[in-house]
């Protein structure tokens, strides 16, 4: 990585403890990453943006907070980037992946909090991560209750707004969503001091649709047969897709598809002929966690799909673009937000339908249902998945882990196992 300490000393951070963390990312990712076999060219871009991560887009936030403009930190998919970047903002993801950044999260939350949760408010408690320095305001918004009472906490230490989500997905309940949006709107006109236009927002509405569309031409080609590219590949980009340049990002995913379709014209696969093909389902999971889909990719099988927030329930569902008054447009922003199908709601069918569906359409063999310690909203849900999935026929394995590695070895043999008996 570049030096970029002289940033890290002026952002506040604590370099000391930040430079433990800098020592052993990099040989992660070496690990899970650079030891795979015929990876794409166009990876280079994502193995850049991961060996930079505290450096080049921190620098980038930093430039334009310089010229007037301000960055929004934001910790779930339900939060609207397209308002934030129509006010001329930027909105970076904020959560937590790594273990790091648990303890610090210990300090002030109970021990039985999931990881994710832990990781976010230790990672700006601790002064380990720029992102959370470098954030001007944060959004939360009400999903769980974990996350609930860690915004009040956070709250006391850098300006935070929580939007409120409706927790049912009736017509009320959409138009309570846009009305919130609404709001959100003034917040950040507020804050930034520009105004959101219709031509403003019709625009943001364009470009993270074009994200969308770039991350679902990514994800179709993972349907075929010949899998052009590792799961963890596409993990580690969905993962990025919450902090980069959105123009760039889709430009560099629809770069790596013209490679990807290439490969799927040479039948070329990273997999060997017959390899099992696995679906993930359950809690997000942030950067740098990668521990799953490592594991899964080196017991014989292939991840094939994700539905999960760092996955497919990121791109789906593009924002319909014709409304043309800020009133229509919000409306359209709810209708596409309140496709999300995040155990936070009741009822949630459509995430098991869901589930079923995506196990088809990318002809997985078995499902993996991955739940965060300490989630209680998946975990439960878990119950009517395992369920609704052994009446379809579609085998499952339900797993719950954290951030640490105490369990990796455990994981590898019940995988290992579920695997071998896809196989019988
Ligand atoms: S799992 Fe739910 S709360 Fe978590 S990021 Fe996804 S939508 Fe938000
Ligand atoms: S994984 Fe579960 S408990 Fe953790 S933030 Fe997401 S919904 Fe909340």
């Amino acid at each position: 990585m570049a030096d970029y300490l002289k940033m890290w000393q002026d952002l506040g951070m604590d370099v000391e403890m930040h430079n433990q963390l800098c020592e052993v990312l990099p040989q992660a990712f070496g690990d899970v990453y650079l030891t795979q076999k015929n990876r794409p060219e166009a990876m280079d871009y994502f193995n850049f943006v991961v060996a930079e991560i505290h450096g080049v887009r921190p620098v980038e936030l930093i430039e334009h907070q310089k010229k007037g403009g301000k960055v929004f930190g934001t910790f779930c998919l339900y939060v609207p980037d397209e308002v934030v970047f129509a006010a001329g903002a930027i909105a970076t993801g904020l959560c937590g992946g790594s273990q790091f950044w648990v303890p610090g999260g210990e300090k002030v939350l109970p021990v039985n909090t999931c990881p994710l949760i832990k990781a976010s408010v230790g990672a700006r408690l601790d002064r380990t991560c720029p992102f959370f320095r470098i954030a001007d305001m944060f959004v939360g918004e009400t999903t769980c209750d974990g996350k609930k009472k860690a915004y009040e906490i956070l709250g006391e230490d850098v300006p935070m707004y929580v939007m409120n989500l409706p927790q049912m997905k009736r017509r009320k309940d959409i138009l309570a969503w846009a009305e919130e949006i609404k709001d959100f709107i003034k917040v950040v006109e507020d804050f930034t001091g520009n105004k959101v236009t219709e031509e403003s927002l019709a625009d943001s509405i364009r470009l993270i649709n074009a994200k969308r569309t770039a991350l679902a031409r990514l994800y179709d080609l993972r349907k075929n047969e010949n899998i052009p590219i590792s799961g963890k590949d596409v993990l580690v980009i969905s993962q990025i897709a919450f902090y980069d340049d959105p123009t760039r990002f889709t430009e560099k995913v629809n770069k790596l598809c013209d490679e990807l379709d290439q490969r799927v014209k040479d039948g070329v696969s990273v997999f060997p002929k017959g390899t099992k093909r696995i679906l993930l389902t359950g809690t997000p999971l942030a950067i740098p966690n990668w521990k799953l889909h490592h594991i899964i990719e080196t017991s014989g099988a292939a991840v094939v799909g994700e539905e999960m927030c760092t996955g497919i329930r990121y791109f789906e569902h593009p924002v319909d673009e014709t409304a043309t008054t800020i009133d229509g447009q919000a409306e359209a922003l709810a209708e596409r937000y309140m496709n999300i199908n995040c155990a936070c709601f009741t009822p949630n069918d459509k995430r098991i339908d869901d589930i079923i569906r995506l196990a088809k359409e990318y002809k997985a063999d078995g499902v993996i249902d991955v739940n965060l310690k300490f989630c209680e909203l998946y975990d439960t849900e878990g119950y009517k998945v395992e369920r609704a999935l052994k009446e379809a026929g579609i085998p499952i394995l339900g797993i719950e882990t954290d951030y640490t590695d105490s369990d990796a070895q455990q994981l590898s043999t019940r995988i290992g196992a579920f695997v071998e008996m896809l196989s019988k």
